[in-house]
């Protein structure tokens, strides 16, 4: 039996095999980096760190906020 041990990664979005010279590694894909993205962005994924200051909280007005969530529904369809 030959052990070949070869490096690959796995997309952690789509789950293919993605070589190392991928530029986009270790997303197969500009797509799957993206997509990676918006679930942080989305909330998808707990970031562990602290909680934002209340103060940094205080100036983000309603407007923006609501436009983040809308960015977001749009996200899913
Ligand atoms: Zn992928």
């Amino acid at each position: 039996m030959t052990e070949a041990k070869q490096k690959i990664l796995r997309c952690p979005i789509c789950k293919t095999v993605v070589p190392l010279d991928e530029p986009n590694a270790p997303f197969c894909s500009d797509r799957c980096r993206i997509i990676d993205l918006g679930k942080w962005a989305s909330g998808e994924y707990r970031i562990s760190s602290p909680i934002l200051d209340p103060g940094v909280l205080e100036d983000i007005d309603e407007a923006t906020l609501r436009r983040a969530q809308q960015e977001n529904d749009a996200d899913e369809r």
